[in-house]
């Protein structure tokens, strides 16, 4: 039987966020790496609340109509990332709700949200989103997209491109997202050093392969199910 305590919010936090730090441990990597984005998507206000009075205050939404709901009924001082797939015509209503971009996927979304972040006078953190396998996936730069758009992605004025992210295809044993997790470290390595960016945040690993992720460099670790619990049919947004 579960503790009482992994059964609440908190308590469900707290192993997560110790399990984090014994990943960190194990692959030698300093206390405080890596940052947990509690993923608290298809779940009320209340339940973020709950998060946030349990020491948390970083979440992440993949979804703008959803976060255009919840946010504003959030104190301010929570932030907050997209981590999922952003349509063009939802950048204006996404950029004052996100801190960070994560799910920036193609070069004609990012030369929108430059445009649109200059309108606004906003500066946003983004991510690239790669999809490391090349496995068909519906979004996603591919390893070699990425790389040919590089340059022109760190001259957008008003953008500042801080890493990379990815999602692997789901496979039943967490340990095959392993060779994904390594390439998008590989990747960003390749890339810091073909043009001279610093590119610090890998955003990879789920509820099912945080530790994975974290051994192999992760940064960002994307959690919702382990901490709030089962959304149903919901699935994530590739
Ligand atoms: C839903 C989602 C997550 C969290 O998935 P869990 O398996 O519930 O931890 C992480 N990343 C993205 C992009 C998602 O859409």
């Amino acid at each position: 039987m579960a503790m009482a305590g992994e059964e609440t919010i908190a308590g469900r936090l707290a192993e997560i966020r110790e399990r984090i730090a014994r990943a960190e441990a194990a692959s030698g990597r300093p206390a405080g790496s890596v940052s947990l984005v509690a993923v608290s998507k298809n779940f009320p206000p209340e339940a973020v609340a709950e998060a946030a009075a349990a020491g948390q205050a970083l979440f992440g939404e993949n979804r703008v109509q959803e976060a255009a709901g919840k946010i504003p009924a959030l104190p301010p001082e929570l932030s907050w990332h997209l981590i999922g797939h952003l349509q063009s015509n939802k950048a204006r209503k996404a950029l004052p709700l996100f801190g960070m971009i994560e799910s920036v996927d193609s070069l004609d979304l990012a030369r929108h949200l430059d445009r649109v972040a200059g309108d606004l006078g906003l500066a946003p953190r983004i991510l690239l989103q790669v999809n490391v396998a090349d496995d068909g996936a519906k979004f996603g730069f591919s390893v070699s997209t990425v790389r040919e758009s590089m340059p022109e992605l760190l001259g957008l004025r008003h953008l500042r491109v801080t890493g990379l992210m990815t999602i692997p295809a789901f496979t039943d044993d967490p340990a095959e997202a392993r060779p994904a997790f390594a390439r998008l470290r590989e990747t960003r390595d390749a890339l810091a050093s073909e043009c001279g960016a610093t590119l610090p945040e890998l955003s990879m690993g789920m509820s099912h392969d945080f530790e994975i992720a974290v051994e192999e460099g992760a940064t960002l670790v994307r959690v919702g199910t382990a901490i709030f619990g089962g959304r149903g049919q919901a699935v994530p947004q590739k």
